[in-house]
């Protein structure tokens, strides 16, 4: 009992969180809402597939699950920009083939994650249980059974909070001491697929991620195993202009058709699919504390959601798994068994440490939508992307690219995104008054550079 763990959210988080911990030889139990879906049809889930880069990838790699995951990914090696011509542009995300990102299957990961928790004989799934609460003087939490309803409470030395963006363990925090604020989106998502072609080939660039911009709104799609690419189209909720207008076959069609002609002619189902599948919403969460004493801490999405623009909410949930397991693992090296763990200790050095850099990427993931909906499309951010690449071949380690920071790198995400800062105005001083990467002026780089950025690497 003295070293039970009780893990609440059998998502990507939780159930990475709980092989961490089982590998420690904590007893966990981990208690999911959902059924199995190793054995269950779970339908309407979030987002199909994910992009998974760095910080996912060694969390991936710490707890022995990448080389299966690797096996059922498709790499992704840059953006393919569709203009409304069909005319394709194709950017590298990063500078060789050594930084790509991978389309990942969301659920094959969490039940990849599932799985490989499981094969610890100290680990026990519990699904169909859903936490209502927590009652943080007993120290017990209180779950529903979804199939029979009968209510029960768990005791456990400690409790994760991995319970995604409307995290119940959170909510009951809340009741108690922490603040939250939940920033909705004033664009929802639909999701949308373009079917596999004859053979099960891919009809467009399979290793690429698509986007269709469009200043205000745009299409993604990530390819996926099958030969299929499920598309997200991201448009505001309400206006003249959005899903609330957007409501039969044929405005759908005609939409399409006009704005991503390229797309719509390869969407059999378009019409169907858009008015019969839900339109998400997306939430900014944001607040403190993450934890009660020793008693209970949130991670992942729980602690603080973000908006999907920057592909790095699994990522950065992953990489707060590592995080807490690096506290776990100093306290052992000094001597600590797993019931002597100081949870506080833990637990308050995990948010000191880590709750600048989930704030920062937050907020790029938010910038992120302009560049992505917008910028992308415009011929001076190619002309910026290949002056920033010219800056990264010749100052390497002092002028890294923000993408290359945040998604091949695991440099903080406050520390890239204030490097982020300075490198922008310095690239929109370089660029100014050029027209082509060969007119970079590169005494001026040299100057600009050696006086704001130091070496990072
Ligand atoms: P979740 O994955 O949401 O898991 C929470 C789990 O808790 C679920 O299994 C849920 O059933 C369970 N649960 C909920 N309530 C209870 C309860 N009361 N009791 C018990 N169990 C409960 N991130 C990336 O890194 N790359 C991407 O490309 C990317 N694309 C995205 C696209 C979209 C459209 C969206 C919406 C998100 C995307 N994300 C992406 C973000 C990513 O999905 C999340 O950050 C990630 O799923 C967070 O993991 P989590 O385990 O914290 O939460």
């Amino acid at each position: 009992m003295n070293n039970k763990v009780a893990v609440v959210g059998g998502g990507l988080a939780g159930s990475l969180m709980g092989i961490y911990l089982a590998r420690r030889n904590f007893h966990v139990e981990l208690f999911e809402r959902r059924p199995d879906m190793r054995t269950a049809e779970i339908g309407g889930g979030r987002s199909i597939n994910l992009a998974l880069s760095a910080r996912g990838i060694n969390a991936l790699q710490e707890t022995a699950v990448l080389d299966k995951i690797l096996r059922i990914a498709i790499t992704m090696r840059g953006r393919m920009i569709h203009s409304v011509t069909g005319a394709l542009t194709f950017q590298r995300y990063g500078k060789d083939e050594s930084e790509v990102i991978y389309a990942t299957s969301r659920a094959e990961l969490n039940k990849a994650l599932l799985s490989a928790a499981e094969k610890h004989k100290n680990v026990t799934l519990n699904f169909e249980m859903r936490c209502t609460g927590m009652n943080f003087e007993t120290g017990g939490a209180v779950f529903v059974n979804e199939r029979t309803g009968e209510e029960s409470v768990v005791q456990a030395r400690t409790f994760i909070g991995s319970d995604g963006s409307a995290s119940a363990m959170r909510n009951a925090m809340v009741e108690k001491v922490a603040q939250f604020t939940q920033e909705v989106l004033d664009y929802g998502y639909k999701e949308l697929t373009i079917p596999p072609g004859p053979n099960c080939k891919h009809q467009i660039e399979k290793n690429a991620l698509h986007i269709w911009p469009r200043t205000t709104y745009m299409l993604i799609a990530l390819p996926n195993l099958d030969g299929s690419f499920t598309c997200t189209f991201f448009y505001p909720h309400k206006g003249e202009e959005s899903f609330d207008t957007l409501n039969s076959d044929e405005k759908v069609r005609d939409f399409f058709t006009k704005n991503f002609p390229d797309a719509a002619a390869l969407m059999p189902d378009l019409a169907k699919e858009f008015l019969d599948h839900p339109t998400g919403s997306m939430v900014t969460v944001k607040g403190l504390p993450w934890h009660i004493e020793d008693k209970v801490l949130l991670l992942g999405d729980a602690a603080h959601a973000i908006v999907p623009f920057f592909g790095q909410g699994m990522n950065c949930a992953f990489e707060d798994c590592h995080h807490v397991d690096r506290l776990i693992q100093r306290q052992m090296g000094l001597g600590r068994t797993t019931e002597r763990i100081d949870w506080k200790e833990v637990f308050a050095e995990f948010e000191k440490a880590r709750k600048k850099d989930t704030d920062a990427i937050a907020d790029l993931a938010v910038e992120n939508f302009i560049e992505m909906r917008d910028l992308v499309a415009q011929p001076k951010f190619q002309l910026k992307k290949n002056v920033e690449r010219i800056l990264e071949d010749t100052y390497p380690g002092l002028f890294v690219p923000k993408y290359t920071m945040v998604t091949f790198r695991r440099i903080p995400y406050s520390l890239s995104r204030l490097r982020g800062e300075i490198q922008e105005k310095i690239l929109d001083e370089l660029c100014a008054n050029i027209s082509t990467p060969e007119e970079l002026d590169l005494k001026r780089a040299d100057v600009l550079i050696g006086k704001q950025l130091d070496y990072i690497e």
